[in-house]
């Protein structure tokens, strides 16, 4: 029999869960279910935001009008024709992944503001086409909308609805939460520019930034269009009001309110909002002798406070006093991932060939070519601005070259793009440490997994990628082991100090099984104990047959680790040679000294 989780924060969820299944069955008025049913549809919509704008960081105002193209697509279908709401659900389904397919493909590779403002537009434009279409009745709507029938039963009442509502609520709350401890999850995590996050890294592991944007979008979409679908059936009604860019607003509203990054924050927003809006709307009107929508100024204030005083919304407040959640623990031995043939010791891994690249005017790196061997471990030097960076991102193809050729194990690969170069088996670090902070050290490392495995999107909502995540959650343990960071790795990676999230950088780059390890300045900014470690795990992994090409400004951190050298000065090639070559050399002394004092 498998284990029974009793934690006290499983119990306590599954109490609040009986508690909230039984309500319909009590005595509660008609006025509760009523409102406890739209705070479940806010949630829901709500709860795409959190994917989107809080794990994501994309702003969308448009999920108002996903919403309103799942109700109109089910009102029309089923009020003119006089099909099932079910038909009606699933053509609004697919009504909503073309056009937020469509929205996400123009705007989403576009950066920052692109997106909101074409959510913004989406929206006005739905609104005036409801409100402009007769077949769409003009803006009085569609009237005379049926109530759903679930195996024969009818949902026309409103405690039933409840029941439907909350299911579908709960289940799209579990599918987000699966996800985003997940594979694509991972890289979804990784892409939110407001928390020190981008593509870089993501692209470095292989994962497209762009595609798990837009499945984000798609996904938030989605759970807009759902919602949107159970309002005109419980309304009976629909008409565009409820669609247009005010409630676009206010969706956002709910879910900054709630916890922007909390799934459960995303009910919360919903259930403050509507319940604060209900009280308001009758209180402020009264309090000032006048009507008006009054309540939109005390929600700005609020909003405002809020995000000063607790920016990660209200979830996170409320959370400090449930009990706090199991760490995952590390499954049994899983089978381990797919390893590619490593390159035989010796062999040519990387050949550099007059490489150039110029910025405007500024040529940053000129004629530059080295040759990396299997096994070896290779060092590029040089002072401040000699062009070492440009160079690494040339190799990893972060950057376009102006001229030269990059091949890696016999393949040429200049030219295309860091994510198929990390599929050849390249895998790098970042000069400025590229880590999740929020994430543990552990899903850090299983990023760099992203390659040798294979679950998407739906697989992870659905829980089909477990055995899998098993396989690279034990890869990443084992790799977090081989540079000595195995008692940290369920510890949030932002807690750790420099020296550490570097060798958290080494750990991910391994577990993607490379063939060439690049590492930009891994000493930079290190104390001297951390420098020793980091240079006792480098003589290791040497030791262990992998071939590296080290970046370093730092000459003495090389010295003794590397096979070869090669000094960088403007740009352009100083001096190759061995480490003891290097060191004797005068010109090598001058250019450091020249630059340094
Ligand atoms: P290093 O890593 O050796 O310190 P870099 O490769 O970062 O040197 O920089 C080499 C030169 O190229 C510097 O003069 C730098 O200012 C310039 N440079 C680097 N990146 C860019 C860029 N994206 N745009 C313009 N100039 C750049
Ligand atoms: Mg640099």
């Amino acid at each position: 029999m498998k284990n029974i989780d009793l934690s006290p924060r499983r119990v306590g969820l599954l109490a609040f869960a009986a508690g909230m299944a039984a309500v319909p069955f009590l005595p509660v008025p008609d006025y509760w279910i009523t409102k406890l049913n739209y705070i479940g549809l806010f949630g829901l919509v709500a709860l795409g935001l959190v994917l989107l704008t809080g794990v994501g960081g994309l702003t969308s105002f448009g999920q108002a009008a996903f919403a309103g193209l799942g109700a109109y697509a089910t009102a029309w279908l089923t009020v003119r024709y006089g099909y099932s709401p079910w038909l009606g659900l699933l053509v609004g389904l697919g009504v909503t992944t073309v056009v937020a397919l469509v929205l996400g493909w123009l705007t989403l590779r576009m950066s920052g503001h692109y997106l909101p403002l074409a959510t913004i537009a989406w929206s006005l434009a739905l609104f005036y086409t409801m409100g402009n279409l007769d077949a769409l009745g003009k803006y009085d709507g569609l009237l005379g909308v049926p109530a759903i029938e679930v195996f024969g039963l009818s949902l026309q009442e409103e405690r039933r609805m409840y029941l439907l509502i909350w299911v579908v609520a709960v289940l799209g709350a579990v599918a987000v939460t699966r996800l985003l401890d997940s594979r694509p999850g991972r890289v979804m995590r990784a892409l939110n520019v407001n928390r020190g996050g981008g593509s870089t890294m993501p692209e470095a592991m292989g994962a497209s930034a762009f595609r798990h944007k837009l499945l984000m979008f798609l996904v938030a979409a989605l759970l807009a269009s759902v919602s949107g679908w159970l309002f005109a059936h419980m309304q009976r009604s629909v008409n565009p009001s409820p669609f247009g860019i005010k409630f676009g607003i206010e969706y956002l509203f709910m879910a900054v309110l709630g916890g922007v990054g909390h799934v459960w924050g995303a009910f919360t927003g919903a259930a403050l909002v509507k319940l604060a809006e209900d009280q308001l709307q009758t209180w402020l009107p009264a309090l000032l002798g006048t009507s008006g929508s009054y309540e939109v100024i005390v929600f700005g204030v609020v909003l405002v406070l809020v995000l000063k005083f607790s920016p990660d919304g209200l979830w996170p407040v409320i959370e400090r006093w449930l009990p706090t959640r199991r760490r995952p623990t590390v499954a049994a031995p899983a089978e381990a991932l797919p390893a590619r043939d490593k390159p035989v010791a010796g062999s040519a891994l990387l050949q550099v060939k007059a490489v150039r690249r110029t910025f405007g005017g500024l040529v940053a790196v000129n004629g530059v070519s080295f040759d990396i061997r299997a096994g070896e471990i290779f060092g590029l030097i040089g002072p401040n601005g000699a062009g070492k960076s440009t160079t690494f991102n040339l190799v990893s193809g972060v950057l376009p070259l102006s001229d030269g050729e990059v091949w890696l194990r016999g393949e040429r690969v200049d030219g295309m793009g860091a994510r198929a170069i990390a599929r050849r088996g390249l895998s790098r670090t970042f000069q400025h440490v590229k880590l999740v902070p929020d994430m543990t050290v552990l899903e850090n490392v299983a990023l760099g997994t992203y390659l040798r495995t294979r679950s998407g999107t739906l697989a992870a909502m659905l829980r089909l990628d477990r055995a899998e995540e098993a396989q690279a959650m034990a890869e990443a343990e084992r790799q977090l082991r081989r540079v000595g960071l195995g008692e940290q790795m369920h510890e949030l990676a932002g807690n750790l100090a420099l020296g550490p999230q570097r060798l958290v950088e080494i750990a991910r780059a391994l577990a993607s099984d490379p063939a060439l390890l690049l590492l930009d300045e891994p000493a930079a900014g290190l104390r001297h104990r951390e420098k020793q470690a980091l240079a006792e795990v480098l003589r290791q992994l040497k030791g262990e047959g992998l071939s590296l090409l080290l970046v370093e400004h730092d000459m003495d951190f090389v010295m003794n680790l590397t096979d070869r050298i090669l000094v960088m000065e403007f740009g352009t090639p100083l001096q190759e040679g061995t480490p003891a070559e290097i060191q004797a050399s005068d010109k090598v002394r001058a250019a450091y000294l020249g630059t340094e004092h």
